[in-house]
C-alpha cells in the first residue's frame, strides 16, 4: 500500500507491481505528486513562456522585425492545465497498465498493517509513506495574504508588481519567471547572498544577472508583516522600508507532509521538521512501515525520490542485492534566467577537504552576439591538485540544466582534468568551454 502518488510513489508501485506485488497506491489529491502538478513541469513551461520575452527582443539582431508584443497569462495558464491534465491521465495509465490500484482519498496508517481510507480500512504488508512535501510559511502577521508556488500556477492574472520572499530555489526561478513575464519584482533573501550552499561564484554570477534583467534583489532583509489594503499588499519589511505590491510569494522552504497520516501514533521516529526517519532500506522504526522522496526530508529533487522508490521496489519486491542510492554528485538545476546547472562540489565545500585548482570563464554567449543583450555566461570547474579528479562542475548560461547532465556522468566515471582536456569540443558551442579552460585562476 502507497501512500501518495507522486513521483516516489508512482516509480515505486510500478515497479513493486513489476515484480508480482499486489499495489494499490492511495493519492488525495492529484496523480503525479508536486512534480507533475505544481512543481517541476509546470513551472518549467512558465520559465519558457517567460523567457520568450528575451528571445523577442534578441530577434531584432537578426533582422526580424515584430510588432508589440503582448503576454496573456490565462492563454499560457489555460494551455499549461490543459498539459498537466494530460499527463495525470498518462499517470492514471501507467499505474493502471502496471496493475497499480489507484483508491482516491486520504489514507491513514490505522492499526498494524491497515489503512483507513474512508471508512474502508484495508490491510498490506508492507506500507510505504512518499505522501511529499507542502510549502512552508512562517509566522509573520498578516501571511495569511500572501500565496506559495502552489497558488502561483493558478493565479487569475499576472500580479504587476511581486515580491519573493526567499534566496533558494524556487525564490529564484519564480523571480525569473514573474519579471520575465513582465511583473516588476523585488526578490529579498534574508542573508547576504541567494542560493545558499551553491558555489559562490555561481551565486553572485546569477544575482548580477536578475539585476540586470529588472529583479530588485534585496539582501540581508525580511518580510516583518504583510497588511491587505483591497487588493494591495503592503508589506513591511526588517529594515523599516514598505513595499506595495499585488502579490507576495512566499518561498520558504517545503516541509514533509507527514502530519494526519497516523505515523506517530504507531510509534514511526520522525524528526524534529516532520520528516520519516529511515535506514538504508527506506524502513521506518516501524519495520513494515516504508518511506522515500520529500517525506524522508534528506534531498527534495524528482530524480532522488525515483531513485528511492525504484531502490525500495528492487529490494524489498524484486528480492534484489542493489547498491544503495548514492547521494553524492547528484546533478541539479536551477531554472533561474540565466539558468544554472552544476554537479559535484563548489568551490568553497571542496575547499575544506582538499587542496584545489580552479578553471573558470566567462563570456558573451554567441547566440547574443548580435543583439543588444549583456548576458554573460558562467563555466568553472573545480579540481583537486593532487589527484587531478574534477570536484565540481558548474555552469551559469543557456541550457545549463542539458548541459551539465553530460558532465554529471563523467563526474560518476571519476573523470580527471586531463580526461576533460584530451576530450574533443563540439565546435562552437557553449559546452566546449568545459573542455578548453587551460590556465587555473589566481
Ligand atoms: P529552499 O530550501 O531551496 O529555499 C528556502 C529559502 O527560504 C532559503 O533561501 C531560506 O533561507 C529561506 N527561508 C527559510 N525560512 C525562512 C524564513 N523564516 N524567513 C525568510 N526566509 C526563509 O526551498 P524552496 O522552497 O525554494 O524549494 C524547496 C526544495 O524543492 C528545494 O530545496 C529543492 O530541493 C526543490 N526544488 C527543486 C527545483 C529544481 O530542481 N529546479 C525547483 C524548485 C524546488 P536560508 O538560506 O537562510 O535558509
Amino acid at each position: 500500500m502507497v501512500l501518495g502518488a507522486g513521483s516516489g510513489g508512482v516509480r515505486a508501485s510500478r515497479m513493486a507491481a513489476g515484480f508480482g506485488a499486489r499495489v494499490a497506491v492511495i493519492e488525495e489529491r492529484y496523480l503525479g505528486g508536486t512534480c507533475v502538478n505544481v512543481g517541476c513541469v509546470p513551472k518549467k513551461l512558465f520559465v519558457y513562456g517567460s523567457h520568450v520575452r528575451d528571445e523577442l527582443e534578441q530577434a531584432a539582431g537578426y533582422g526580424w522585425q515584430l510588432g508589440e508584443p503582448s503576454f496573456c497569462w490565462p492563454v499560457m495558464l489555460g494551455n499549461k492545465d490543459a498539459e498537466i491534465s494530460r499527463l495525470n491521465g498518462v499517470y492514471g495509465r501507467i499505474l493502471g497498465s502496471a496493475g497499480v490500484e489507484i483508491i482516491e482519498g486520504r489514507g491513514r496508517l490505522a492499526g498494524p498493517h491497515q489503512v483507513a481510507v474512508g471508512d474502508r480500512t484495508l490491510t498490506a504488508a508492507r506500507v510505504l509513506v512518499a505522501t511529499g512535501s507542502w510549502p512552508y510559511v512562517p509566522d509573520i502577521p498578516g501571511v495569511e495574504h500572501a500565496i506559495t508556488s502552489n497558488e502561483a500556477f493558478h493565479l487569475p492574472e499576472l500580479p504587476e508588481r511581486v515580491l519573493v520572499v526567499g534566496g533558494g530555489y524556487i525564490a529564484v526561478e519564480f523571480a525569473g519567471i514573474f519579471s520575465g513575464l513582465g511583473a516588476q519584482v523585488t526578490q529579498i533573501y534574508r542573508r547576504e547572498m541567494i542560493l545558499r550552499r551553491f558555489d559562490g561564484d555561481v551565486r553572485r554570477f546569477v544575482a548580477d544577472e536578475m539585476v540586470k534583467k529588472g529583479v530588485d534583489l534585496r539582501f540581508s532583509v525580511n518580510l516583518a508583516a504583510i497588511e491587505r489594503r483591497g487588493d494591495l499588499r503592503v508589506c513591511t519589511l526588517t529594515d523599516g522600508s514598505v513595499l506595495e505590491v499585488d502579490c507576495v510569494l512566499m518561498a520558504t522552504g517545503r516541509l514533509p507532509l507527514s502530519q494526519g497520516l497516523g505515523l506517530e501514533e504507531l510509534g514511526v521516529e520522525l524528526t524534529s521538521r516532520g520528516g520519516v526517519v529511515v535506514d538504508v532500506d527506506y524502513r521506518s522504526s516501524v519495520p513494515w512501515v516504508l518511506a522515500v522522496g520529500d517525506v524522508i526530508d534528506h534531498i527534495q529533487l524528482t530524480p532522488v525520490a525515483l531513485a528511492e522508490g525504484m531502490y525500495v521496489a528492487r529490494t524489498h519486491f524484486g528480492g534484489l542485492d542493489v547498491p544503495c542510492v548514492d547521494y553524492t554528485n547528484i546533478p541539479t538545476a536551477i531554472f533561474s534566467q540565466p539558468p544554472i546547472g552544476t554537479v559535484g562540489l563548489s568551490e568553497e565545500a571542496a575547499r575544506l577537504d582538499h587542496d584545489v585548482a580552479i578553471y573558470r570563464s566567462t563570456f558573451r554567449p554567441m547566440k547574443l552576439t548580435m543583439t543588444d543583450s549583456t548576458e554573460r555566461t558562467l563555466m568553472k570547474l573545480v579540481v583537486d591538485r593532487q589527484t587531478d579528479r574534477v570536484l565540481g562542475c558548474h555552469m551559469v548560461g543557456p541550457e545549463a540544466g542539458e548541459i551539465i547532465q553530460g558532465f554529471a556522468v563523467a563526474l560518476r566515471c571519476g573523470a580527471t582534468k586531463s580526461h576533460f582536456d584530451h576530450t574533443l569540443g563540439i565546435h562552437p558551442t557553449a559546452a566546449e568551454e568545459f573542455v578548453t579552460m587551460r590556465t587555473p585562476v589566481e
